[in-house]
């Protein structure tokens, strides 16, 4: 992987909920800054608050971020000096965030976005098969499926609402594969089979 260098380029880390996509942000972002690379962070407002505030993962590790309104205001808060851009959360933008990293790359800088590739119908979400099929260079995580153990590939919502968007808490959603992902939810009452630190122990 080119990281070295004064040439851009595009990395996509995707996945489920749950499958350490921040976590892996956070450590490429914190090795930038061991290279001593000047480092911005991003990340969608979920509200009008837009403060400092933390990227953080499941496992409460945490990174500083600029909470952003839309893809706009990522270009013009970006220093000169900046060498490498992370944005989070990157399903929540619009489709202009795919030519806006073109040009981010195409100013030798390095952008690294994270983001759920599918919605919890399992759909495609947002501007992740653009921003994949552009990459330079692409993560697909898996998480554990909570029911059987396996891989998971699909983030399976617990709530019966039916926005793209549910902004909630963790028990909102977990972590499935293919077989046990019940779009419909179904089969509420099969979940979970096994505990979730059993299920993790055989990842
Ligand atoms: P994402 O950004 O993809 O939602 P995070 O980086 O926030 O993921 O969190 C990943 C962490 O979540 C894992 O390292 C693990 O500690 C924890 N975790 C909780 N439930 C699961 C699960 N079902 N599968 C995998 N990891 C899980
Ligand atoms: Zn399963």
């Amino acid at each position: 992987m080119n990281m070295r260098g004064h040439h851009g380029w595009i990395e996509v880390i995707c996945g489920p909920m749950f499958s350490g996509k921040s976590e892996e942000l956070i450590r490429r972002l914190r090795l930038a800054q061991i290279a001593k690379q000047r480092v911005q962070i991003f990340k969608p407002a979920i509200d009008d608050r837009y403060d400092e505030e933390y990227i953080t993962s499941h496992s409460e590790q945490k990174f500083l971020c600029t909470p952003v309104a839309d893809v706009e205001q990522i270009l013009s808060n970006i220093r000169d000096t900046t060498r490498v851009v992370g944005i989070d959360e990157a399903q929540f933008f619009d489709e202009s965030i795919v030519f806006a990293c073109e040009r981010l790359a195409n100013r030798g800088l390095r952008v690294i976005l994270a983001g759920l590739d599918q919605d919890y119908l399992g759909n495609p979400f947002g501007p992740m098969p653009q921003l994949l099929a552009i990459a330079d260079s692409v993560s697909k995580n898996h998480a554990v499926c909570v029911v059987c153990g396996e891989p998971a590939t699909k983030s399976q919502r617990l709530t019966e609402q039916s926005d793209q968007v549910v902004v909630a808490s963790g028990e909102a959603y977990e972590a499935r594969c293919r077989s046990c992902f019940d779009p419909d939810l179904s089969e509420e009452s099969a979940r979970p089979a096994i505990p979730v630190s059993k299920a993790a122990a055989t990842a």
